[in-house]
């Protein structure tokens, strides 16, 4: 069952996002080669529980640390270890979730670390574009195959591969609600978005191809081709008028 929120909710999922966003921002401004993916996560963690919400993923279906740290390869559901140091060249996808008064948000960004190279310049720009285009149709009455198509096409005529096996989703009292946003789609088709429904958009995008796998450890899922993966998102609020984003820091 698709949620409808109050201006009240609203308010209160813009607060828990705007606590995520400004986690995200502060990884952006320290994340450096030498760095662990657990200083990352160390990070999030304290910038969240600061601000007096709670990190979403901590232990949501077992999940062990408060965000997900996914390296070049790595497209979602990294776990953050002591054991990982991230190197001049590397990109890191970051996920967080912020819970703060009966509210979920969820956003995600891939940060380069250190100077990158252009293949993985190009895959950044591309996925945070594709994010970006699709943000921009949402608007109430709009057909959620319309945004599904919308990062399919931005990305696949640019000749990227867009991981099928997971999708956005709508996010509010619950982390996961309905409906499902997959990142390709046909257009024309799918429900409508109404005023006051409240979804991430969330496009992971392979350099090659679509395809994807779990790891051993039952969490991380990495490109078949073993090429670099990126992944933008954001939580938003459909209106009348547009979209509001409500994981801005
Ligand atoms: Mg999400």
């Amino acid at each position: 069952m698709i949620s409808v929120k109050s201006t009240a909710d609203l308010a209160k999922m813009r607060a828990s996002g705007k606590i995520a966003g400004g986690a995200l921002k502060l990884v952006g401004e320290k994340i450096k080669p030498g760095m662990t993916t657990m200083q990352v996560n160390n990070l999030v963690h304290d910038y969240i529980v600061k601000h007096g919400a709670k990190p979403s993923f901590l232990n949501y279906g077992g999940f062990p640390a408060s965000c997900c740290v996914s390296v070049n390869e790595e497209i979602i559901h990294g776990i953050p270890t002591s054991k990982r140091i991230l190197k001049e060249g590397d990109i890191v996808s970051v996920d967080v979730g912020a819970f703060k008064d009966g509210f979920h948000s969820d956003t995600c960004m891939t940060f380069p670390v250190g100077n990158i190279s252009e293949e993985a310049q190009k895959l950044l720009d591309v996925t945070q574009a594709s994010l970006y285009a699709a943000i921009d149709i949402v608007k109430a009455g709009v057909r959620l195959g319309d945004v599904s198509h919308t990062v399919q096409e931005y990305c696949e005529s640019r000749g990227y591969g867009v991981v099928k096996k997971y999708c956005g989703h709508g996010v509010g009292r619950q982390l996961h609600e309905d409906p499902e946003v997959p990142n390709y789609g046909v257009p024309g088709h799918g429900s409508r978005l109404v005023s006051g429904m409240t979804i991430a958009i969330e496009p992971m995008i392979n350099v090659k191809g679509e395809g994807c796998k779990v790891l051993g450890n039952g969490w991380t899922v990495v490109t078949t081709s073993g090429s670099l993966s990126a992944h933008f998102e954001h939580t938003v609020a459909v209106t009348s008028e547009g979209a509001v984003i409500l994981t801005l820091p």
